[in-house]
């Protein structure tokens, strides 16, 4: 064996971080076996159960909402009072300090799907991207701040990553304790808000980096493995819309569409409404249409160098009805760049009106309109594309 082979095998396995292996291994099981016999043998008091909700959506909040949304991606601005109940809440839910989660997650967005510097790389494996990137100490795992200097310069955040220890055992014994002692039921509060609560939000959480890698579909992009997942989007409040997220990391939605479940997009807006955040960021409705329909394309286009191989019925005729389509795609666009053009033009000279404004929003909206209307027939074209091809024996 060479001294190369040697020192890859040995970064294969770094030595076991026996902190985090032993507390995720205890509160695993106890979550599987103590919970439920306790459940069963005593049964849970309503308190226990308002409990557990509670600090449930209060952990997962503070960390989509806050840790990711807000102090990875800056996709708003929030009031102290808000980044401080986020920098609790978040430190309850134990997964690292501020400090250490966004800069880990900034580096995932950088190197996404590189070995050698997304943390938590899809690409080597479930298990790894789930929670294996946490048990051993890894070189993509080490704490890096070289990209955070604006969290450094948040005394909230730096407040946390320095009593974090603290926070931790207040928030997730001293907590839950309190309150069980409080309701009459110490332990089934302690057992559903405490243990259970925090085995389910961690697992929700890895889901992120390891399910929605893996299941789902691609309809932004197809250059990293992040997916569009309604289930996960559900479990995550609103992070399950990773391909998204992936491709549009400042905006402050991770599902666009107003239909689409989103409850973290909700809570900003609804701070936002209430005077606490601030500066929305949000990808314009026509930069978001475009990129779906390039993937489209790019599939078509893929779908036909394949039918190119073998004789295929009607493939010249879908070729030439493609043609058209993306004829009339780029047309569109070079019409809103010199709409664009217009607009910023006329801004720098001070010659916007509000008629001026009105009638450029409603061209906007008619050009996303016609970019939606186009996705639609795109769909159905490449069905058809995909028909003929499996009609045809490879
Ligand atoms: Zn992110
Ligand atoms: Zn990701």
């Amino acid at each position: 064996m060479t001294e190369t082979t040697v020192a890859t095998t040995a970064e294969k396995k770094p030595p076991i971080n026996w902190v985090t292996t032993i507390l995720f291994s205890l509160t695993f099981l106890c979550a599987i076996t103590v919970v439920p016999w306790y459940g069963f043998t005593h049964g849970f008091s309503a308190a226990a159960w308002i409990w557990f909700f509670v600090f449930l959506a209060a952990n997962g909040f503070s960390i989509t909402a806050g840790y990711h949304r807000l102090w990875a991606h800056r996709a708003y601005e929030a009031h102290w009072s808000v980044r401080l109940v986020f920098s609790i809440f978040g430190a309850m839910a134990l997964q690292n300090s501020i400090l250490i989660w966004a800069t880990d997650h900034r580096r995932h967005h950088r190197f996404v799907d590189q070995n050698d510097g997304d943390p938590y790389s899809a690409k080597r494996g479930f298990w790894f991207s789930h929670i294996g990137w946490m048990l051993r100490y890894w070189k993509t795992g080490r704490n890096d701040f070289s990209n955070g200097k604006d969290l450094q310069a948040d005394p909230i955040v730096m407040f946390q990553h320095r009593f974090y220890l603290p926070i931790v055992l207040a928030t997730n014994i001293g907590l839950p304790l309190l309150m069980g002692w409080l309701a009459g039921d110490l332990w089934g509060v302690f057992l559903l808000a405490g243990v259970l609560r925090l085995v389910l939000n961690h697992h929700f959480t890895f889901f992120i980096n390891s399910l929605a890698h893996i299941w789902g579909t691609q309809p932004y992009n197809d250059n990293n493995t992040a997916r569009d997942n309604p289930v996960l989007a559900f479990l995550t409040y609103g992070e399950g819309y990773h391909n998204f997220h992936h491709i549009f990391d400042r905006d402050y939605r991770n599902a666009v569409r107003w239909w689409q479940w989103d409850p973290t997009k909700w809570l900003i807006a609804t701070l936002a409404g209430i005077g606490l955040a601030g500066k929305l960021q949000r990808v314009p409705d026509v930069t978001i249409e475009r990129a779906r329909l390039a993937m489209q394309f790019k599939r078509a286009q893929a779908a036909l160098e394949q039918g190119a191989q073998r004789p295929v019925p009607q493939l010249d005729t879908l070729r030439e009805r493609l043609a058209q389509e993306y004829e009339s795609f780029q047309a569109t666009l070079a019409e809103w760049g010199k709409l664009r053009d217009q607009w910023y033009g006329a801004k720098r000279q001070q010659l916007a009106q509000r008629w001026e404004e009105a009638s450029f929003r409603t061209h906007v909206r008619e050009i996303v309109y016609r970019l939606r209307m186009q996705r639609r027939r795109m769909q159905l074209l490449t069905a058809q594309l995909q028909r003929q091809l499996q009609l045809q024996p490879a």
